[in-house]
C-alpha cells in the first residue's frame, strides 16, 4: 500500500494549489479527482463563465464603437456554438495544464472518488480510491460544492443550472428566466442577455447581491435594467411548469415565460461531504454538512484532517460561509495549510480585505466592509461616492455611468471598503485590495497620484465626504 505525507481528496482550485504547494516543499503528495481537474473553477466556472461574458460584451461593444465612427452598418451575427465549442476548447487546454503543474510538481494523481477508511493502529488516515487502499499522515478535504434545488419550489428539475450553462453545448434560449439574485444568477442572465436573449431576473429581496453594499446593490439593479435586463423583485417561485413547448415560472407576483429557465438559488456542500468517510472518524460539520475548521490552520475536530475552500468552514469575520466561497480564497487557504505543514510558515488569509467581482454587465468590485457593515461593527465612518459618465461613453452617446464608493473609518482614517459598478470593476479592485490590505488610509488614497485619463483616478481624487 502507498503512504503519503498528504492526501488530497478533489482537484479543484485549493486541493490543486495544496498539493502542488506541499510537494515543492518536498512531501510525498497524492490527488484523488474523479473528473477532470481545476474543479468547479475551471470547468463549470470562472473561467467558462468569463470567456461567456467577453462575448457578451463584444455585442455591446459594436454599438459603443458607432460614436467613434466604425460604420458598422449590420450588427454582425453571433455563431453560438461556435462560442461554446471554442469555451469547452479552452477549458480542456486548462484540464491539461492543470495535469502538468501536478505531475512536474512530483504528485500523485489518482483518478477516481475518494472515501476515508478510517485510521489504522500507527493513525494514518486510510482513503480508497476505486477499491485501492492508500495510507497518509494528513488528509487534506477539498471536494467543493454542487447547486442547490430547493424542495420549495415545485418541478424545478425543469430548470437547468449553471453547470449546464458554463459546461454544455446548447441554443442560444430566446428567453431565459433565472431563479435567483445572487453571483450566478445575475452573471448568467447578464451574459445570455448580452448574447441577444431576453433576460428576467426573479429574485425574492427587492433588490440583487443581499449581503453587498446597499448603494451598490440600488446602482447595479438601475444600471442592468439599462443594459435590457429585467427583474421580478420580491418574488417567491413556488413552480416552474410546462407551458406549451417551452416554460414557465409561477411566482404570486405573476408568471414569466421561458426557453430556458436557469435554477441560480445558491450551493451546497452536504453531496460533496457526504458519504466518504468523515462521520465514521469523528469529523464536526455544520447543517449544511460544510467541514468546520479552524479559522488559522484549516484543522478539523480530527487532528492531521484539513479542509479548505467551499467544502469547509471557518466562520468568522462577520460574513456567511457561502460568501468566502471564491476560487482565490480556496487557492490561499490551500496554499496556507502546505505552508504551515511542511515549511513552518503559518500564513494568514486576509479575509477582511477580500476583494470579489461579479461579472455582469455593468461589472461590480468590492472589497472589504460595506457601509452598513462598518456601521454594525460600531464604526464612525466617513462615506465618499463619485457617479459619473466614463469617458468612454462621450462619444458613444450611450447613458452609461461608473459609480465608486470609499469607506472610512473616521477614528484612524483607514479605508475599510471600497466599491465600484462599472467597466473593468474587477481589474480595479485588485489593486486597491493591495492598498486596503496594507493599511492604506484616506490621506495615502488622497497622496497617490492618479493615472489619468482613467476611471480608476477617481478613487485617488475623492474629496469631500457625503454628508449625513
Ligand atoms: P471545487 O473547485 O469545486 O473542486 C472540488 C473538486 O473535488 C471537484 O473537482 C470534485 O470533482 C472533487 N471531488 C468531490 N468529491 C470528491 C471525492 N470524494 N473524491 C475526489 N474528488 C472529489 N469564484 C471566483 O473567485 N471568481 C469567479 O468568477 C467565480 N465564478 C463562478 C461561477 C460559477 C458558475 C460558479 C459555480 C462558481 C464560481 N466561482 C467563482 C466560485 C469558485 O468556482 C469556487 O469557489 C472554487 O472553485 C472552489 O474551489 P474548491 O477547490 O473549494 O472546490
Ligand atoms: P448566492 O448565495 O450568491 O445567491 C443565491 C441566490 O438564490 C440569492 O439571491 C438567494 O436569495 C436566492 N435563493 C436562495 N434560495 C432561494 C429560494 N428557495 N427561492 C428563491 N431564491 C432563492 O449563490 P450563487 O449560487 O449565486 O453563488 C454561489 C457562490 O459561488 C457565491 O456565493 C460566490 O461565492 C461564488 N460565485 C462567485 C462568482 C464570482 O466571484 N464572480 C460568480 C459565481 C459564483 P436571498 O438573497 O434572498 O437568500
Amino acid at each position: 500500500m502507498a503512504s503519503f505525507d498528504l492526501f488530497v481528496i478533489g482537484g479543484g482550485s485549493g486541493g490543486v494549489a495544496c498539493a502542488r504547494r506541499a510537494a515543492s516543499h518536498g512531501a510525498g503528495v497524492a490527488l484523488a479527482e474523479p473528473n477532470r481537474l481545476g474543479g468547479t473553477c475551471v470547468n463549470r466556472g470562472c473561467v467558462p463563465k468569463k470567456l461567456m461574458s467577453y462575448a457578451a460584451a463584444f455585442g455591446r461593444g459594436f454599438e459603443t464603437a458607432r460614436g467613434y465612427g466604425w460604420g458598422v452598418a449590420e450588427r454582425p451575427k453571433l455563431d453560438f456554438r461556435a462560442l461554446l465549442a471554442n469555451r469547452n476548447r479552452e477549458v480542456e487546454r486548462l484540464n491539461g495544464i492543470y495535469g502538468g503543474l501536478l505531475r512536474d510538481a512530483g504528485v500523485e494523481i489518482l483518478r477516481g472518488r475518494a472515501t476515508l477508511r478510517g485510521r489504522d493502529k500507527e493513525g494514518l488516515f486510510r482513503v480508497e480510491v476505486e477499491g485501492r487502499h492508500h495510507a497518509a499522515k494528513r488528509v487534506l478535504i477539498a471536494t467543493g460544492g454542487h447547486p442547490a434545488c430547493p424542495n420549495a419550489i415545485e418541478g424545478l428539475d425543469l430548470a437547468v443550472t449553471s453547470d449546464f450553462v458554463y459546461e454544455q453545448v446548447y441554443d442560444l434560449p430566446a428567453k431565459v428566466a433565472v431563479v435567483g439574485g445572487g453571483y450566478i444568477g445575475l452573471e448568467s442572465a447578464s451574459i445570455l442577455a448580452g448574447l441577444g436573449a431576453e433576460a428576467t431576473v426573479i429574485m425574492r429581496q427587492e433588490k440583487p447581491l443581499r449581503g453587498f453594499d446597499e448603494d451598490v446593490r440600488r446602482e447595479l439593479t438601475e444600471q442592468l435594467e439599462g443594459y435590457g435586463l429585467r427583474f421580478m423583485p420580491s418574488a417567491q417561485v413556488s413552480a416552474v411548469e410546462r407551458d406549451g413547448d417551452g416554460l414557465c415560472v409561477v411566482t404570486e407576483r405573476g408568471r414569466v415565460a421561458a426557453d430556458m429557465v436557469i435554477n441560480a438559488t445558491g450551493r451546497l456542500v452536504k453531496p460533496m461531504t457526504d458519504g466518504i468517510g468523515l462521520d465514521e472518524i469523528g469529523v464536526h460539520r455544520n447543517q449544511g454538512g460544510a467541514v468546520l475548521v479552524q479559522g488559522d490552520t484549516f484543522e478539523s475536530s480530527v487532528p492531521g484532517l484539513f479542509a479548505v475552500g467551499d467544502c469547509s468552514d471557518h466562520g468568522g469575520h462577520g460574513l456567511t460561509a457561502s460568501q468566502y466561497d471564491l476560487t482565490p480564497v480556496a487557492i490561499a487557504e490551500g496554499r496556507a495549510v502546505a505552508e504551515g505543514l511542511f515549511n513552518d510558515n503559518p500564513i494568514e488569509v486576509a479575509y477582511d480585505t477580500l476583494p470579489t467581482a461579479v461579472f455582469c454587465t455593468p461589472q461590480v468590485g468590492s472589497c472589504g466592509m460595506s457601509e452598513a457593515t462598518a456601521k454594525g461593527r460600531g464604526l464612525d465612518v466617513r462615506v465618499y461616492t463619485t457617479r459619473f459618465r466614463p469617458m468612454l461613453h462621450a462619444l458613444s452617446g450611450e447613458e452609461r455611468k461608473t459609480f465608486m464608493k470609499v469607506v472610512v473609518d473616521a477614528d484612524c482614517d483607514r479605508v475599510v471598503g471600497c466599491f465600484m459598478v462599472g467597466d473593468e470593476a474587477g481589474e480595479i479592485i485588485q489593486g486597491l485590495a493591495v492598498a486596503m490590505t496594507a493599511g492604506a488610509t484616506k490621506a495615502e488614497f488622497d497622496r497617490t497620484v492618479g493615472v489619468h485619463p482613467s476611471a480608476a483616478e477617481e478613487f485617488v481624487t475623492l474629496y469631500q465626504p457625503r454628508k449625513g
